[in-house]
């Protein structure tokens, strides 16, 4: 084999996800649920993290194991470094390893910005950015010393776009986009990839909160007409943690609304 075909094998067969090891953060409702069930329709085991809706993380893993996989749910404030540390370790003592993390957790705590006290400010911050430095960092070890590691994080076109009364949410969202791409350039040539998924607007609870009046404005301007759907999240985040020779990269699944 000369050294160009050499170089062109790539770190690890990755066609199916089978008996890959994945944690999902803030994985008992909404995009983080349809998130964890449909990578392990892909043959993952799946850790459903949650940090309030025991029930909701439950129910997600009943269905899980109800088509036949596997998941345990596990309870983990992740916006705390230590809870962050035990989700990790209670994955690797449970299931011998992490192969794909998403870092899908995250809230929103709306204020114009001469309305938006520390509290807001922090909160925000904490569980959608400190959160990430806090999960990868205890991952990204053993994720180089296995030399395979797919590390998804999910963004928003809030962090790409801006939107009024989220100046906390843009700036957790777009620091990831940061983190992505410059973690991903120290982490290449060590078989973890890092990419990040920018949803538009996705029917959940988060968007629910949105009063209907904003909702229909925003809507009219996709050019698709609609909201996207958590099946289509999923999808991204699958392609992702398949792909070898993508990285650094911000995958947009938003109906055309940014381009
Ligand atoms: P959601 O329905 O409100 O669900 C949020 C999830 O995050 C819940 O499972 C929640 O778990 C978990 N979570 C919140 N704080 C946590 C913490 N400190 N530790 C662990 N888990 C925590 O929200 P979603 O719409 O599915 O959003 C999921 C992700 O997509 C978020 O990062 C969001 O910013 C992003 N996103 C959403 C949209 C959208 O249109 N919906 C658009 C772009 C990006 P508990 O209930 O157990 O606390």
């Amino acid at each position: 084999m000369t050294t160009v075909e050499k170089n062109l094998v790539q770190t690890e067969e990755v066609s199916g996800l089978e008996g890959k090891v994945v944690v999902v953060t803030g994985s008992s409702k909404g995009i983080g649920a349809t998130i964890a069930k449909e990578l392990a329709k892909q043959g993952a085991k799946v850790v459903v993290n949650y940090n309030s809706s025991a029930a909701g993380a439950e129910k997600v893993v009943g269905e899980i194991e109800e088509l036949g996989g596997t998941a345990v749910a596990v309870k983990a404030n992740v916006s705390n470094l230590e809870d962050a540390k035990s989700l990790i370790e209670q994955t690797i003592a449970h299931f011998g390893k992490v192969d794909v993390l998403v870092n899908n957790a995250g809230i929103t705590r709306d204020k114009t910005f001469k309305k938006m006290d520390e509290k807001a400010w922090n909160e925000v911050i904490n569980t959608n950015l400190n959160s990430v430095y806090h999960t990868t960092s205890a991952v990204i070890n053993p994720m180089l010393e296995q030399k395979f590691g797919r590390i998804i994080n999910i963004s928003s076109i809030v962090g790409q776009a801006g939107a009024f009364g989220q100046t906390n949410y843009a700036a957790s969202k777009a620091g990831i986009i940061g983190f992505t791409k410059s973690l991903a350039l120290e982490t290449a040539k060590n078989g973890v990839t890092v990419n990040a998924v920018c949803p538009g607007y996705i029917l959940t609870e988060m968007t629910a909160e949105i009063p209907e009046n904003v909702m229909e404005a925003i809507v009219s301007k996709i050019p698709m007409k609609r909201m996207g759907t958590t099946q289509e999240i999923a999808e991204a985040v699958i392609f992702l943690a398949k792909a070898d020779y993508i990285t650094g990269q911000c995958i947009n699944v938003n109906g055309g609304v940014y381009m």
